[in-house]
C-alpha cells in the first residue's frame, strides 16, 4: 500500500480544485517565432497558424532580423555562458554597452541589468531600504513589487510598508501623512507604482505623485515594464508621456525598473535605471547580482540592438499608436466595451471567469489568440479578454480580430 506524504495529497487536491473551478492553465506550445502570426501546436499534434493578440511584442522586435543577428553575433564572439556572477568575472563588454544604452534611452545617469525585472525589483528594495524606511505601494502594483515588499523587512528589519488605493491621490496623501508623523519612520519614504497597469491598461498619475513625493521628501520608483517602448512620443515610457524626462530628482522619476522581455526585444532581462549612486549600491550590495548569474551575453546583445532600433525608429511607436487607435475604434463600432486607456492594452470586460475562458477558446478556434483573464488575477464579475496590440499588426489583422469577436 502506498503511503502518501502531505505534500502529495494537498498538491493533488489543489490541482483538481483548479480544474473543477475552470481555472486550470494549459500551456500553449508555439512552433514559430513570436510575431503577429504564430504557429501553435494543436492537441492532436498538428500545427495551426493564428493571429496573436496576447503577446507583449508591442513593437514587433522579438523576431526583428537585426535583433536576432545581434544575438547570434554575441553568441559567436562571447560564447554561450558567463559562468560567473557579475562581480567575480561575469561582466562582459556587452553588459556595459547595454547599460549605457538603457540609461540613454531612459534619460537616467546610469542603469544596471538583471535576468528579469522580477529579479531587479527584488534587488532594489532590500538593497536601498534601511530600518526606519517605509515603502508605500499602489494596491494594484505588479506581483514582483508585492513580493519584494514582503521580502524587504525580512532582509532589513525595521522597514515598514503600506498600500494606497489604486491611483487614488487622496489615499496616497493619507499614507504619506501617516508616514511623516510615524515616530518609527525616521529614514526614507519610498513610493512605488507601475507606470502602466497590466490588467486595466491605465497609467499612473506621475505628475501628481511627483508633487506629493516632493512635499514629503519621498523617492518615486516606477516599474514601467508595459510602458517602455509604448508610452510617450518616442516610446521612453509613461514619464515621457507626461514630459518628465531628465535625471535630477525634483520634477522627475527617481528610479525606474523595467523589463527587456516585452517591447524591448522580448528576450529576457530587467533593469534598474537611476542615479550612478544607485547602480553602485546595487553592485556592492544587491544579493540577486552578488549571488546569481548575469543576463546571458547573447540576450544583452539582442536587447541593446532592440533599444537602439526603438531610439532610431520612433515611427514604430507611432505605428503602434495608430494600430491601437484603429483597433479601439473598430471594436467600439462593433459594440464592444473596451476600457479606455492610452496604452496598447485593450481589455474587454465580459463578466464571469468561465465566460472569458470560453470566449478565448472559441476565438482560438476562429484563428485569433487572445487570453481571457478571470479570478484570481482580476476580481470575479469583471473577467476580461485582454487584447494587446503590436506595431507588427496590419489593418487586415485588426479586421480579422474584430470579425472573430463579432462571431462570438
Ligand atoms: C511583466 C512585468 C514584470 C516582469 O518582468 P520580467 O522581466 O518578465 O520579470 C515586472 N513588472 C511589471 C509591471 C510587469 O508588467
Amino acid at each position: 500500500m502506498s503511503r502518501h506524504r502531505p505534500f502529495e495529497i494537498r498538491a493533488e487536491e489543489l490541482l483538481s480544485s483548479l480544474s473543477d473551478a475552470g481555472q486550470y492553465k494549459t500551456l500553449q506550445m508555439l512552433q514559430s517565432p513570436m510575431g503577429p502570426i504564430v504557429r501553435l501546436r494543436q492537441p492532436d499534434g498538428r500545427s495551426k497558424e493564428v493571429l496573436c493578440f496576447c503577446s507583449n511584442n508591442y513593437l514587433g522586435l522579438a523576431n526583428e532580423p537585426r535583433v536576432v543577428e545581434a544575438g547570434i553575433e554575441g553568441l559567436r564572439r562571447y560564447g554561450a555562458g558567463t559562468a560567473s556572477v557579475r562581480f567575480i568575472c561575469g561582466t562582459f563588454e556587452p553588459h556595459e554597452k547595454l547599460e549605457r544604452t538603457i540609461a540613454e534611452y531612459m534619460g537616467t545617469e546610469s542603469s544596471y541589468t538583471f535576468v528579469s525585472c522580477w529579479t531587479a525589483t527584488e534587488a532594489l528594495f532590500p538593497t536601498f531600504c534601511e530600518a526606519g524606511d517605509i515603502i508605500i505601494s499602489d494596491e494594484l502594483n505588479h506581483a514582483c513589487i508585492i513580493d519584494a515588499m514582503r521580502l524587504t523587512p525580512v532582509i532589513k528589519k525595521g522597514v515598514k510598508k503600506t498600500v494606497y488605493k489604486h491611483s487614488n491621490m487622496d489615499s496616497l496623501r493619507d499614507r504619506l501623512r501617516e508616514a511623516a508623523s510615524d515616530p518609527e519612520v525616521t529614514g526614507q519614504i519610498w513610493v512605488v507604482t507601475d507606470g502602466v497597469f497590466s490588467m486595466e491598461g491605465d497609467i499612473a498619475q506621475l505628475p501628481q505623485m511627483r508633487r506629493l513625493c516632493d512635499e514629503f521628501n519621498a523617492m518615486l520608483v516606477v516599474d514601467d515594464s508595459h510602458g517602455h517602448g509604448v508610452m510617450g512620443r518616442t516610446g521612453r515610457g509613461t514619464h515621457e508621456h507626461y514630459g518628465m524626462i531628465g535625471h535630477n530628482g525634483i520634477g522627475h522619476v527617481d528610479c525606474f525598473t523595467g523589463t527587456l522581455g516585452k517591447a524591448l526585444g522580448g528576450g529576457a532581462g530587467g533593469f534598474i535605471a537611476g542615479s550612478a549612486t544607485m547602480t553602485e549600491l546595487i553592485i556592492q550590495r544587491a544579493r540577486p547580482t552578488l549571488f546569481s548569474n548575469a543576463l546571458p551575453v547573447t540576450v544583452a546583445c539582442s536587447a541593446d540592438k532592440a533599444i537602439q532600433i526603438v531610439m532610431d525608429e520612433p515611427e514604430r511607436v507611432t505605428r503602434l499608436k495608430n494600430n491601437v487607435e484603429t483597433a479601439r475604434t473598430k471594436l467600439a463600432a462593433a459594440g464592444f466595451e473596451v476600457i479606455d486607456s492610452p496604452t496598447a492594452i485593450c481589455p474587454i470586460i465580459v463578466g464571469e471567469t468561465a465566460k472569458a475562458i470560453k470566449m478565448s477558446k472559441r476565438l482560438l478556434e476562429l484563428g485569433v489568440f487572445v487570453i481571457g483573464f478571470g479570478y484570481p488575477v482580476v476580481p470575479e464579475g469583471v473577467a476580461r479578454l485582454r487584447i494587446q496590440m503590436s506595431a507588427a499588426h496590419t489593418d487586415a489583422h485588426i479586421e480579422q480580430l474584430v470579425d472573430a469577436l463579432r462571431k462570438l
